[in-house]
């Protein structure tokens, strides 16, 4: 069962293995022994209580999961230019570092992200409610909690539309889990679950009057979170402040608090309890194997070696001899998991060293992968590494003596790239392999099971096989080895804009994973448009060397929107290679078709220079070198120095003022620019809570919360003669076909008369929003605020945005 590689913690996502100190191995044995589960449920990457997770796994030592329905691809990204399907897998890494700290496990549904949702009816339309409910279920009984907690109440309270979902499956998979004739496959394969309770996990932030409430309600459970781990010398409060930081791409580093902090848990189905989520679980060691048993694993733990951990291994090894025998039927399914868990804290006790490390960390289906294990057994025990292929019968692992044994393995024929995103999807992701469903991320590609005979007992462990290089500046640093295409085709830019009759260059990437590449690439344009170079000559010697090469792709008078696609000898469509890297997580590597989305566009600018100061980060200057205009991109601080009077426009990324909010610093700055006849266009900023952050623009304006998440939502004019409908381009309804995910967010409120607004559109069943783009003239100048989301409509070549924003740009005094 390879889903419960799941619970292994001594790996971690940076691959490098590391041993443990005796208090935390001691607090890894304290899991093992417990039989307390909670499964935390929510829609999102960042939904879930860090503290509350913390505190079950660590001073409840319960097995502890977070199932979130979706991987948050329909963010936006605060630390990068990743969005949708690259955005979710940022945060699935996200969502597991954060894991490794509160130490909890984690799941996931096949539910795509698809964007901000205004009611639960609007996500399972999208979804498919019945796929989704499955996943949820099978969770449950894999995982078999005593109680599930969610983050959020089954109602429209829960705000986003994905978060009423996750509480109203929640609610209905706590029932069907337990009914053996829903899903009967499952069932057979894990047997069906009750769980005792359902509690929501509420806060002040629903109801202010919730410690008045709460006490003394038996509905209610109070639980104080905040207590001190003196073997981890952190209390959970901490603990779960430091694993809610991993969440960097949506901003949520956070302040650390100590001390005691209350929790309000409400009883939504199954039991109520009185004291404790764990009063009803009635699973112990003596019921599930024997009196003698429970008695050896508590005789353990009071008289735990911290000093010489080693010494604890025969009493370990006793426990596990008779783990090992028990049928799994018998332990409620938990028997591999346990005894992976307990076999971690037999190698940490023993401090043995294991890794498998490549002399690359890419090889093709055809190279030859060699690998060197390396063991260093720091203990006196006695400890053997039973042969393999290529390996001598057993080799004796003498005491603080590292052996090294070169080996070759077999290769991936399947290149590298998260499980979900193999197959195309739309709202839900397509999963061919039935064991992946639920699983946080894929299996490493490489990996070796390593045989030890631990004092005569049968150890075997996984290991997966690394790369691992000297960085000078960092020191060791790691990587997962992939499998890896011959070579990959990158491009320099997403997609390409022309208008008909115009040309443009595309810089080619050719990155080879093998040595002497003597190949030609096909590049096939769509229909109406030529490209200069229908094929590429690719010659190159080394692995990994790159080359360029450049085609010139020319937009006919009748050029259609379509795909330039590159082709391999043989007509294989090629691969583009998308790497994610951050300190914070593991590399990711995701291989996906290599492409150019070719629009053409038929719009006009009036041409100038345009200053562009980046916000959160966008691709939105791309775009606006795309229109033709000459673009420069600034960061805040170098508004002290610029003269703005030389650009026809200023345009603030998305997100300026929350993620730099010394930019109000030059306001004025800005607002004299419009006074003097400047364009300045603002981009969308969130709406903060506390509204401290109030003023934006030459004259006042409110950020509200408001959207409009339907991408066809039927838009009226409000002002169809002004010069931003007309000059230089003339705006019809078609401009606003094909949009993607959303209209836009965050719109005007409550803006001063001076301004016009310019467009009206409401998702099903609401009222016309005004606010999405409002214009104002300052002096001799104009002012724009935006919510339109023209950072997701840009990139992905929608021809009437451009149209749109053309116009915003052409702005003339
Ligand atoms: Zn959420």
């Amino acid at each position: 069962m390879k889903r419960l590689l799941l619970f292994s913690l001594l790996v971690t996502g940076f691959m490098a293995f590391a041993n443990k100190t005796s208090s935390e191995i001691y607090v890894d044995l304290e899991k093992v022994h417990s039989l307390k589960r909670v499964l935390y449920i929510a829609a999102h990457p960042d939904d879930e209580n860090t503290r509350a997770l913390a505190w079950f796994s660590l001073d409840k030592k319960a097995e502890t999961a977070y199932l979130s329905l979706t991987r948050g691809d329909g963010g936006q990204n605060l630390i990068g230019d990743e969005l949708s399907e690259d955005l979710g897998v940022l945060r699935t890494q996200e969502l597991l570092a954060a894991r490794s700290i509160d130490r909890a496990n984690q799941y996931f549904s096949r539910a795509v992200d698809f964007g901000y949702s205004k009611s639960a009816e609007e996500s399972f339309d999208k979804w498919g409610k019945a796929e989704i409910l499955s996943d949820v279920v099978l969770v449950i009984r894999q995982f078999k909690p005593d109680v599930i907690i969610t983050r959020f109440p089954p109602d429209k309270r829960a705000g986003h539309g994905h978060h009423t979902a996750s509480a109203l499956l929640a609610l209905e998979a706590f029932e069907k889990a337990a009914d053996p004739n829903y899903k009967p496959g499952q069932v057979a394969q894990f047997g069906a679950w009750k769980t005792t309770s359902v509690y929501w996990n509420t806060s002040i932030w629903w109801g202010k009057d919730i410690e008045e409430e709460a006490k003394n309600n038996p509905k209610y459970l109070i639980q104080d979170i905040g207590g001190y781990n003196p073997l981890l010398g952190q209390s959970y409060n901490e603990i779960g402040t430091h694993a809610r930081s991993q969440h960097k791409c949506q901003g949520f580093g956070a302040i650390i608090e100590r001390g005691s902090r209350l929790e309000y848990f409400e009883h939504m189905a199954g039991k109520q309890l009185e004291n404790d989520f764990f009063e009803e679980n009635k699973r112990s060691w003596s019921k599930l194997i024997s009196a003698k048993f429970s008695e050896k694993f508590n005789t353990l733990l009071a008289n735990f070696d911290f000093v010489s951990p080693e010494k604890n291994v025969p009493a370990l090894l006793e426990i596990r001899k008779v783990l090992a025998e028990t049928p799994a039927s018998q332990l409620d399914h938990l028997k591999s998991e346990k005894l992976n868990l307990l076999d971690q804290v037999i190698i940490n006790c023993m401090g043995i060293y294991m890794e498998i490390i490549a002399e690359d960390y890419a090889f093709t289906a055809s190279e030859e992968i060699k690998v060197s294990y390396q063991l260093t057994n720091r203990s006196d025990r006695n400890v053997q590494l039973m042969g393999q292929q290529g390996l001598p019968t057993v080799l004796k692992l003498n005491p603080n003596e590292t052996i090294t044994q070169e080996h070759i393995i077999s290769n991936q024929s399947e290149y590298t790239t998260p499980y979900w995103l193999k197959a195309p999807f739309t709202t839900v992701f397509d999963i061919s392999n039935p064991a992946d469903l639920g699983a946080a991320e894929s299996q490493p590609t490489y990996q070796e099971s390593l045989i030890l005979i631990i004092e005569g007992q049968r150890i075997e462990y996984t290991v997966p096989v690394t790369y691992k290089w000297r960085d000078p500046s960092y020191g060791e640093r790691r990587r997962a080895v992939i499998a890896a295409p011959d070579y990959t085709v990158n491009l320099d830019q997403k997609s390409i804009i022309l208008k008909p009759g115009q040309e443009k260059e595309v810089r080619v990437k050719i990155h080879a994973y093998k040595e002497n590449l003597n190949t030609t690439i096909k590049v096939t344009a769509p229909d109406g448009w030529t490209v200069s170079s229908p094929q590429i000559k690719v010659n190159s010697t080394k692995k990994h060397e790159e080359t360029w090469a450049t085609v010139t792709l020319k937009a006919g008078e009748n050029a259609k929107r379509g795909k330039l696609l590159f082709e391999d000898e043989s007509g294989n469509p090629l691969k583009a290679l998308t790497e994610i890297t951050y300190d914070h997580i593991p590399t990711q590597v995701i291989f996906k078709p290599a492409i150019l989305e070719c629009v053409s566009l038929n719009a006009e600018i009036i041409p100038g220079k345009v200053a562009y100061i980046k916000g959160a980060g966008d691709a939105v200057p791309q775009a606006i070198a795309q229109l033709g205009f000459e673009v420069e991109e600034f960061e805040v601080s170098d508004l002290s120095a610029i003269d703005l009077k030389g650009y026809q426009s200023v345009v603030l990324g998305i997100r300026i003022y929350n993620v730099a909010p010394e930019l109000h610093n030059f306001d004025q700055k800005l607002f004299d620019y419009v006074a003097q006849g400047g364009n300045l266009i603002m981009q969308y900023n969130t709406a903060s809570r506390s509204a401290a952050d109030k003023k934006f623009g030459p004259l006042p304006f409110e950020l509200s919360r408001k959207r409009v998440t339907e991408e066809d939502a039927a838009v009226k004019f409000l002002a169809p003669a002004h010069q931003i409908m007309t000059t230089p381009n003339k705006l019809n309804q078609d401009d606003f076909k094909d949009w993607v995910q959303e209209r836009g967010l965050y719109f005007a409120a409550n803006w001063d008369d001076n301004y016009t607004p310019l467009f009206a559109w409401h998702d099903k069943g609401e009222e016309d929003l005004k606010g999405a783009l409002i214009v104002a003239q300052h002096g001799k100048g104009q002012f724009v605020y935006t919510g339109i989301s023209f950072f997701r409509e840009l990139p992905n070549g929608v021809e009437g945005a451009y149209r749109l924003f053309a116009n915003l740009l052409s702005y003339q005094p």
